[in-house]
């Protein structure tokens, strides 16, 4: 069984939270399984560094850690023997490697970059810059910019460094540190509660210990500030709700030097009162007159592409869809490949018939052996109700 918890990191008693997450961040880099495989006294060591900074990185843990001393803490929990009882046993290690390597709920993905990607860096350093996060912004169109593309200028907030101190957070420019005067270089202020000290953060550095020297003005020292930002970004026709495009370096800025984050721009299209849209293909519906359906003819429509002629076949029954090839969405990935337009057509039955119009329907009636006008032509009553 090992030591101490402060051993075990290779850290001081008075040692920063900073300096106890950088500490942590080595060793179980080093010790981490997958750069171990097989090897048991690793993996001891693995979950060994995890249990001692879980404990150190709480102040809570840490200031009863302290006060009530290793054994009391290893063996809290059985029987509530000592000032350890109320702790309540280990996280999973990996659990805390990736909240410490910012895997966050999106699962090993991040946490894997460490040991695949990148390539011959050799073992990162706790020091090494740290990229930016993303920012995701979403973004409407219309179906006719979906369909031709568009270009969009986008505007939004983001972190970027300090242009005063050029993200250095001091005055001279010189990133000059000191130790934090508040908390003596600590991290960490305690509070007094009866006979129960406990510790909290230092408010004045954040719990790093340090404080800049000469902080900038116009970010505080943080070397950071908020700014608005404009991207002009090209939106590729055929695209969909839900579509992704990146915008690489628009996003957050990074720390220690890293590289800025990235934008993502989210599609969302909106909807159409004439087209609706399945995949790449598009469904509409015209009014036709019945006797063009009847004997077949030509018309005109509008598409997205334009007018565009639609053959109606002689006979074409009310609901009929009628597909005009290539007359759909263009496909994001190949601009060369359109869906189709289905056209539904509707019948138009004139609402109202000029004497003249009339005597030749009726004429058509009875060409068609159609005697159903006969007696009843002149009632307004409903055919079905002469069932009753
Ligand atoms: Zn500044
Ligand atoms: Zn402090």
């Amino acid at each position: 069984m090992a030591e101490d918890f402060y051993k075990i990191l290779g850290v001081e008693k008075t040692a920063t939270t900073q300096e106890i997450k950088k500490a942590y961040r080595k060793l179980a880099l080093k010790y981490h399984p997958d750069k171990n495989p097989g090897d048991k006294a690793a993996e001891e060591k693995f979950r060994e560094v995890s249990e001692a900074y879980e404990v150190l990185s709480n102040d809570e843990k840490r200031a009863k850690y302290d006060q009530f001393g290793h054994a009391a803490f290893t063996q809290g929990g059985m029987g509530g023997a000592g000032a350890g009882g109320g702790y309540g046993g280990f996280h999973d290690p990996f659990d805390i490697f990736r909240e410490v390597f910012g895997g966050g709920g999106g699962g090993g993905a991040a946490f894997y970059d460490f040991f695949g990607g990148g390539g011959g860096r050799g073992q990162p350093d706790p020091d090494a810059p740290e990229r930016g996060s993303d920012i995701k912004v979403e973004i409407g169109v219309t179906l006719e910019e979906a369909y031709k593309g568009t270009s969009k200028t986008i505007r939004y907030n983001r972190i970027v460094d300090c242009a005063t101190c050029k993200g250095t957070g001091s005055k001279d420019g010189k990133g000059g540190r000191k130790v934090c005067p508040k908390c003596k270089g600590s991290g960490h202020v305690y509070m007094a509660q009866g006979p129960i000290r406990f510790s909290q953060p230092c408010p004045e550095c954040g719990g790093t210990g340090t404080v800049v020297e000469n902080p900038c003005p116009d970010c505080n020292g943080s070397g950071r500030q908020k700014a608005r930002n404009e991207v002009k970004i090209d939106i590729p026709a055929g695209v969909y709700t839900g579509a992704r495009l990146r915008k690489v370096g628009a996003g957050n800025a990074g720390y220690n030097g890293g590289q800025y984050g990235n934008l993502y721009v989210v599609i969302y299209v909106s909807q159409h009162d004439r087209f609706e849209r399945d995949g790449n293909d598009l469904y509409c519906a015209v009014n036709v007159k019945f006797t063009l359906a009847a004997l077949g003819g030509q018309i005109e429509i509008d598409t997205l592409a334009g007018k565009a002629i639609l053959k109606v076949p002689a006979g074409t029954q009310p609901g009929t869809s009628l597909r005009m090839k290539g007359l759909g969405m263009p496909d994001l990935r190949n601009k060369n490949s359109k869906g189709d337009l289905y056209v539904r057509i509707d019948i138009e039955v004139p609402k109202k018939l000029s004497s003249d119009q009339r005597k030749k329907l009726e004429e058509f009636a009875v060409l068609c052996g159609d005697d159903n006008n006969k007696g009843t032509s002149s009632s307004s009553e409903p055919f079905y109700k002469k069932f009753f």
